[in-house]
């Protein structure tokens, strides 16, 4: 397919703009540019063919069977949609006076009230714009904390192995040494180990539970409590609550500080880029460090105030409001049950398909998982020469989107499938058909796989090519 510049020809236009009918102020030359902008030229008929042929070349949740674990592709209901498009949302401006967008302000607050009551937390900021940014503000709370009771000794940050890569990428951001903690043979904390691992120096832990292998730590209360006891906070990376939500809640389980994946568990359109939103949720003796505009109830009606110790602004304004207005709209729409039906439907499908696909793949910690687990093909590919990128290739040829792929790191050949509670029985069926058939292929024609996808835009892609020396610029 040709980009934009290729097929640009001078003179094609689609600005409608009229021409300026006031004077034209002329910019000093010093902050002229020397040379003119090089942009496509074309009608608006070329570029909306151009984004229809792209649309069509993209695979989403809409296309098919999109089971990326730990990004949580589910369904997202055409409600948000028509929620977040209400000109009295959608067509605010951020500097617009408090008094005219009491509306805007109510949702920040409604939402805020919801995810305290989901995640067990005291308060809420919407202004992180994704999980990673979350993260940052989060442990940046912590940091905070330890700096006010002039605790300045608290550099450490513990990670387990089976973290996502941004844990420890915030925390160093942050400022703070990564203590990285190895997980058990059960795939959980090694409880001796991070024993171990806190001291006076610690500053916090950082966990996911259920972790990246889709497995809920049974020592999770003693994990907490090691924590504390050693003076440190427990930030929950809470990506997904698709496990959990109305079941349990990570302030219940001796955390201090979460951030939520809205455009995850939340149901916002994701992938591609956003945007997302990561708002950060604390427990009550934190909510002084929040960042600035939070959103109070103040008798005369809703305004932002700036909490009394905040560690300032993540970010322009006030988050990514639409997609805050999407998680809402979600959250009213399925109600408390609903909320706790996701839970139970999410657990109820990843073991399903965990079930099923154990006959013809190894499971690693094969057991009872959570909304995701995780296949190890280390042994196929040790004696047919068969790796876990080679079958993510061959399910594209069958219209599924691969798993998440080489992750967690602590599982060798891995495949992490997270079906969601949003896909069927049936299409659950076809998956585990597909992924048989594959199956099939290797113990017959294991070669074949390594030329595999057939059908799509593109075949094997140079990854190693692309990593290392990355073409970032067109023509360059
Ligand atoms: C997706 C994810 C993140 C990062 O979220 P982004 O919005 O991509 O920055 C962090 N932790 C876990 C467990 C995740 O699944």
């Amino acid at each position: 397919m040709k980009l934009l510049f290729e097929i640009s020809r001078k003179g094609h236009k689609s600005a409608l703009i009229p021409e300026a009918d006031t004077p034209v102020y002329e910019l000093p030359e010093a902050f002229k540019r020397s040379t003119p902008v090089r942009l496509p030229e074309l009608s608006e008929t070329e570029i909306s063919r151009h984004y229809t042929k792209l649309m069509k070349r993209t695979f989403g949740v809409n296309d098919g069977f999109y089971p990326l674990g730990s990004c949580t592709m589910k369904y997202n209901p055409r409600i948000n949609e028509d929620m977040a498009s209400l000109p009295g949302f959608k067509d605010l401006h951020p500097l617009q006076p408090e008094h005219t967008v009491q509306g805007a302000l109510e949702v920040f607050h409604e939402t805020g009230k919801a995810l305290c009551e989901i995640a067990g937390m005291d308060a809420f900021t919407f202004q992180p714009a994704a999980g990673a940014h979350g993260e940052f503000a989060g442990v940046m709370l912590i940091k905070a904390y330890h700096e006010a009771r002039g605790d300045l000794q608290r550099t450490k940050i513990i990670v387990p192995d089976a973290a996502h890569g941004t844990n420890p990428a915030s925390a160093t951001m942050a400022g703070f040494t990564v203590v990285n903690i190895p997980s058990n043979a059960a795939g959980c904390v090694d409880v001796d180990k991070l024993r171990e691992a806190v001291g006076s120096d610690t500053a916090g832990l950082m966990l996911t539970n259920p972790n990246t292998l889709g497995l809920f730590d049974p020592n999770i209360l003693e994990i907490t409590k090691i924590v504390h006891e050693a003076g440190g906070l427990n930030y929950y990376d809470g990506a997904n609550l698709n496990a959990i939500m109305g079941i349990t809640r990570p302030g219940d389980m001796g955390f201090d500080v979460i951030h939520i994946n809205l455009h995850k568990t939340f149901s916002t359109p994701h992938g591609g880029g956003g945007p997302g939103a990561g708002p950060v949720g604390c427990k009550s003796f934190l909510a002084d460090y929040l960042p600035v505009y939070q959103v109070v109830n103040g008798g005369y009606g809703f305004r932002f105030d700036n909490p009394a110790a905040s560690i300032g602004s993540t970010k322009a304004f006030y988050g990514h409001f639409l997609v805050i207005v999407r998680a809402l709209t979600y959250i009213k729409t399925l109600g408390a049950e609903g909320i706790r039906n996701v839970a139970v439907h999410a657990v109820l499908n990843a073991n399903y398909m965990r079930n099923k696909l154990s006959e013809y793949y190894d499971v690693a910690y094969d057991r009872l998982c959570m909304h995701e687990f995780v296949l190890t093909l280390q042994g196929i590919k040790d004696k047919y020469g068969v790796s876990a990128l080679d079958v993510a290739k061959e399910l594209l040829d069958n219209g599924i989107h691969p798993p998440t792929m080489y992750f967690p790191l602590i599982v060798h050949e891995a495949l992490m499938i997270e079906p969601t509670e949003t896909e069927s029985k049936e299409t659950m069926d076809e998956a585990i058909a597909v992924f048989k058939k594959i199956f099939e292929l290797i113990l017959s024609d294991a070669g074949s796989l390594h030329s595999m996808p057939l059908s799509t835009p593109v075949r094997r892609l140079d990854e190693v090519g692309a990593a290392r020396n990355p073409r970032l610029r067109f023509g360059v």
